[in-house]
């Protein structure tokens, strides 16, 4: 008898058309084919073409389809009829919704523009944004990175011109050590996946630092559980190894670093701490070739490392001398600090030779000559095939700027930064702080501000004081609270505005950002203040206006919303003047377009600041004659110019010879050009100009000809990072701009021009409350926004608190019990799990998964609401009280992060068990309440 064999279609088509646009499902930008079927979103792939993905997709990303289709979005713009806080509205149209947010802004900018506060959260339009609120005229303008990872960024630029993720990568393909500190799920989500397994294929070796053993720490070859707060003695310690053992790369170094800038040392002068300058004002070096002083970029200039200068009975060293003298101090040597990091000083050692070891007696050499800016030909590119990586989890504590610097600076004295097998930049970057604009606060009635919001602050003549040196900014970025927040503080604006300090505003206006939710510290008390009123019954914040796609919590707490569509029916642009989806070998953009049209009355929250500036006469967003000047996103970012030939889109623009990538005249059919593409443009960046990227001129002529900058702007790492030594200079007492007494010695002590690390223990009454609680990302969720996709919520509908075994025992828990966890500020009762790859001092649940009743669409006795939960009520904005009058922020007194990790709680049983606490009253759902089911059929 024979067997036929059945025939079966390994391809069935599953669409009648693909669509190919960039994927919001995160951060991370992953080139996506949404497949079309009867026009309805039938499936989602990752696009193979893609620089960022290659076709991987990850959960979120495919589950994009039911974020198009869940019952949580918004469907009309909305006024609140109810109390605040109620969610009873009232929907109404856009010409309403416009009229009421004109009769509200148009006063103010008339007469006070800072009364507005125009604060975006995870969105990806800042450039867009920012020129919006420029035109406006508000100071009081930034986006979520304060409470994200500015740190991080900061650090990095101030350091060396660029961090990690849009800023940089791992030389994935020549790397043979990673080590990745405090990562969970990160920004770069599916590269550092992709990247991993490139790696490990190779059998180069993954180490985790990290309190928590899961995700990518889970798959390290090594996993170190350090204490929570410690990274950066931990860092300086193999810092001080490396040092002792003579294994950092001199060359390297004397080349391409300020460590052979000489220093002033007259004791007590106001120059003291800064760099010895020529009449050009270019930092000086002794040449090894004359042993005379000279300019560090003269040409043929060999600095030396060791070099001193004498005058006026001074000796003038280097920075590299003075690094040599603080680190190698027995106060960093590994039996110092090991059991503070909760990591033996064998461990350290070993790794510090690991480290070493992959460095110098692993290097690789690709050969491809190349010529640095002293005019020195380099016949080939040598690399330190040791690499790192890093965000949030070392950024968020109040020593997170220090620490990132700690880490930034390892990588460059072994080399290891812009080589062969390290950390590589991504174009446009790396761009100097000296690159990026200064911060502008300077206010006139009915006009635009004077300059851009954010940047980079040198000194104390930067800072965005007032006449009377009070705050500029309603968030008190850059002050001498925190002088060098580049990002802004977001995470203070509604406490700020509530205090009415440094003043009072009128309008709150946001986009995208949960603040009465997931996204605030004290949560409670946040909710508290949007809600507050006078004793003449007006509310204190008195005009709420708020964008978002879907009924947050947020939602209720407003009085006008402006209903966003979802990712996928909207124009973007993923833009070089932003934050692109550049790599290493690649200058890269991409945009989002609309794949599905709404069906709901909402519209592109960029699209509505088009007509809103139009009709607030904002300059950028009307033409002479005063009519509308972009009639939606999609023609500003066709048409608006940045800087002659520069647009938001770099890709197809008009050239002499027809279209060209990089710089180039408007053309009208670009986005087309995008979408025939696949979404998104590329172009490789020259084999000669792929390392050595700061100093390399093959890079540098490329950059100019691209558009990054228009002239060529070579330059060195700031290992010694002066502006933080002007700020001191002011704390000791030189200098007009002075900081409040009070303030000094923190300054001294903190803005260090060299790394530090200092506790925060104290501060956050670590004797009382001894044990860390963090947040982590889930591979599944990214901050609120998956949580009500109906199939994303069904890996993560509720989150235990993780408890390591050590507290486990002693506390006598079991599997299903429940905890009641108190910090300085606050208590929440929450079910626990036991988790044994945990550091003995930290417990930890997954970030954003709990949710107020009546909120996403969904059920009150969702999961999510009885057995979810934030740590965020345990955290205040504001350090407990310690004594000295003053409540200091909860927040890196350098940058003003958010020190969401320094969070210090009790733990124990809880008898109350069932409902997670504290358990707020149910808002009224706007959108109503989800089906049960989600389903529907396209096709046969
Ligand atoms: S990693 Fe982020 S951008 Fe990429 S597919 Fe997943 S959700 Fe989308």
């Amino acid at each position: 008898m024979g067997f036929n064999q059945p025939v079966v279609d390994t391809s069935p088509k599953v669409s009648d058309e693909v669509r190919k646009t960039t994927c919001y499902m995160c951060a991370c930008r992953c080139g996506i084919n949404v497949h079309m079927k009867e026009g309805k979103v039938a499936y989602i792939e990752g696009n193979k073409d893609h620089p960022v993905n290659q076709g991987v997709l990850c959960a979120k990303g495919s589950a994009g389809i039911m974020q198009v289709n869940a019952p949580s979005r918004l469907r009309a713009p909305m006024k609140r009829v109810g109390e605040r806080g109620s969610g009873e509205f009232e929907e109404i149209t856009w010409e309403e919704a416009y009229d009421i947010a004109v009769s509200k802004l148009k006063p103010i900018r008339d007469e006070d523009p800072s009364k507005l506060a125009f604060f975006t959260g995870r969105d990806q339009s800042q450039s867009f944004t920012s020129l919006w609120a420029q035109g406006f005229g508000t100071p009081n303008y930034a986006a979520h990175g304060g409470f994200c990872s500015v740190n991080m960024a900061a650090a990095g630029i101030y350091t060396m011109g660029g961090a990690f993720w849009e800023f940089g990568q791992p030389d994935w393909d020549h790397t043979k050590m990673l080590m990745i500190f405090g990562v969970a799920e990160d920004h770069d989500s599916n590269p550092i996946k992709m990247g991993l397994g490139k790696i490990k294929a190779r059998g180069a070796k993954v180490v985790g630092v990290n309190p928590i053993r899961s995700g990518y720490n889970a798959v390290a070859d090594e996993w170190v559980g350090i204490t929570p707060g410690t990274d950066g003695l931990f860092i300086l310690s193999m810092l001080h190894c490396l040092i002792k053992a003579g294994k950092i790369d001199l060359d390297y170094l004397s080349q391409f670093t300020n460590a052979p800038v000489l220093l002033d040392e007259t004791g007590g002068s106001a120059e003291e701490g800064l760099f010895l300058k020529d009449k050009d004002g270019k930092a000086l070096v002794i040449d090894r070739n004359t042993g005379k002083l000279a300019p560090f970029d003269g040409k043929g200039v060999y600095p030396d490392l060791a070099g001193t200068h004498r005058k006026a009975g001074v000796t003038h060293r280097t920075v590299f001398h003075h690094m040599i003298e603080r680190y190698m101090s027995e106060e960093y040597a590994p039996e110092a600090v090991a059991e503070r990091c909760g990591i033996s000083a064998k461990r350290i050692r070993k790794l510090a030779a690991e480290l070493a070891d992959v460095a110098f007696n692993q290097a690789i050499e690709l050969d491809r000559p190349w010529t640095d800016f002293r005019g020195k030909k380099h016949d080939k590119m040598v690399g330190r095939p040791v690499s790192f990586h890093s965000m949030r989890g070392i950024s968020a504590h109040a020593n997170g700027f220090q620490t990132c610097r700690a880490l930034h600076v390892l990588q460059i004295m072994l080399g290891s930064v812009e080589t062969p097998g390290g950390m590589r930049f991504k174009p446009p970057y790396p761009k100097p702080a000296t690159a990026h604009p200064k911060p502008h606060c300077k206010v006139t009635p009915g006009a635009a501000l004077d300059g851009p919001h954010l940047g980079f602050t040198h000194g104390p003549d930067d800072l965005c004081l007032r006449e009377d040196g009070t705050a500029a900014r309603i968030d008190k970025a850059f002050t001498w609270e925190n002088p060098m927040s580049s990002h802004g503080m977001m995470h203070m604006v509604i406490s700020n505005a509530h205090a009415g300090d440094p003043y009072k505003i009128d309008t709150l206006f946001m986009y995208m950002a949960n603040m009465s939710w997931n996204s605030s510290m004290n949560t409670s008390g946040v909710i508290e203040m949007l809600t507050d009123k006078d004793e003449d019954g007006n509310y204190v914040i008195p005009n709420i206006i708020y964008s978002d796609a879907y009924s947050s919590e947020m939602v209720a707490y407003s009085d006008l919303i402006l209903p966003d569509t979802t990712y996928l029916e909207r124009h973007d642009c993923i833009s070089l003047l932003d934050r692109p989806i550049c790599e290493a070998d690649a200058v890269a953009d991409a945009i989002r377009w609309p794949v599905v049209e709404p069906d709901r009355d909402v519209k592109g929250f960029q699209s509505a600041l088009c007509d809103l500036g139009a009709r607030l006469g904002l300059p950028g967003f009307v033409n002479e004659d005063g009519s509308q000047k972009y009639e939606d996103y999609a023609d500003y970012i066709t048409n608006h110019i940045r800087r002659p030939g520069v647009g938001p889109l770099a890709g197809w623009r008009v050239g002499e010879d027809g279209l060209q990538g990089g710089r180039g005249e408007v053309n009208e059919a670009q986005l087309d050009a995008y979408i025939e593409n696949g979404g998104f443009w590329m172009e490789h960046v020259p084999e000669d100009a792929a390392y050595y990227k700061p100093f390399n001129m093959g890079y540098q002529d490329w950059a100019v000809k691209m558009g990054f900058f228009d002239a060529v702007q070579p330059y060195i790492f700031q290992l010694y990072v002066e502006p933080m030594r002007k700020f001191q200079l002011a704390a000791e007492g030189h200098g007009e701009r002075q900081p409040p007494e009070h303030l000094r010695e923190r300054i001294k002590h903190t803005l260090d021009p060299l790394p530090i690390w200092y506790s925060n223990e104290p501060e956050n009454l670590a004797d009382q409350y001894p044990v860390t609680a963090l947040t982590q990302r889930p591979m599944a969720m990214y901050h609120s926004w998956g949580s009500q996709n109906a199939w994303l919520r069904q890996i993560h509908g509720h989150n235990p608190l993780y408890v390591p075994t050590k507290i486990w025992e002693e506390n006598s828990f079991e599997e299903g019990d429940w905890a009641r966890v108190v910090s300085p500020h606050g208590e929440i009762v929450v079910p626990v799990a036991h988790m044994a790859a945990l550091n003995d001092n930290t417990v930890w649940t997954w970030n954003a998964i709990g949710k107020r009743k009546g909120a996403w669409a969904l059920e009150e006795n969702a999961p999510e609401t009885t057995k979810g939960f934030l740590l965020n009520h345990l955290i205040h904005e504001l350090l407990p009280a310690n004594g000295d009058g003053m409540r200091w922020a909860n927040s890196d007194p350098i940058t003003g992060q958010a020190a969401w990790f320094d969070l210090k709680v009790r733990i124990e049983k809880s008898d109350v068990a069932g409902q997670t606490l504290p358990d707020f009253a149910p808002q009224q759902s706007p959108v109503g309440k989800g089906p049960k089911d989600l389903a529907w059929k396209l096709g046969k």
